[in-house]
């Protein structure tokens, strides 16, 4: 009988410990958004690491310099970076998303400062293959969005 009435007790304050996180987190801040509807805040997404992504120097070109170090320091075998003939920049930059643990081990490893975390956050794919991003023509994207919102001088 006693047994039984200390457990309803216990029951009773576990319910009631249970319901003060409910409560508290009700009328907390939201943490998440409604995407499409919402957008995550600039601000929250500068530490945000999303998918890696090639840094332009002045003209807009890589700063890769094709050493394989990257390559080398990474521990999931995702990064793929093939030196152009008779140049030292890539002809090739391929990064697998699919593989990565984002431990940053490449971007600490460039000697170049080529490479750091994008803060793409709505990234979506259907196949694991759609990851294995080419981030040369990413970069190529990007200089000509750079250049087309850049605004025509008036004569
Ligand atoms: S963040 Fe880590 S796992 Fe991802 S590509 Fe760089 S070294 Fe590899
Ligand atoms: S470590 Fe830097 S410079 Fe070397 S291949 Fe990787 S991105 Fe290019």
């Amino acid at each position: 009988m006693l047994r039984a009435l200390w457990d309803n007790v216990k029951g009773i304050y576990s319910l009631l410990v249970g319901m003060s996180i409910t409560w508290g987190f009700l009328f907390s801040p939201r943490k998440t958004v409604h995407y499409p509807r919402q957008v995550v805040d600039s601000e929250i997404l500068k530490s945000y690491r999303g998918p890696l992504e090639l840094i332009p120097d002045q003209a807009g070109a890589t700063k890769c310099i094709s050493c394989q170090m990257c390559v080398r320091a990474c521990p999931d075998n995702c990064l793929k970076v093939v030196k152009s003939e008779g140049g030292k920049n890539p002809k090739t930059w391929i990064y697998d998303f699919s593989l990565c643990c984002l431990c940053a081990a490449c971007v600490e490893s460039c000697p170049a400062g080529a490479i750091r975390f994008s803060h793409k956050v709505y990234l979506v794919t259907k196949t694991r293959e759609e990851l294995k991003l080419d981030l040369l023509a990413d970069l190529k994207a990007r200089k000509s969005a750079i250049l087309g919102n850049v605004p025509k001088k008036s004569s």
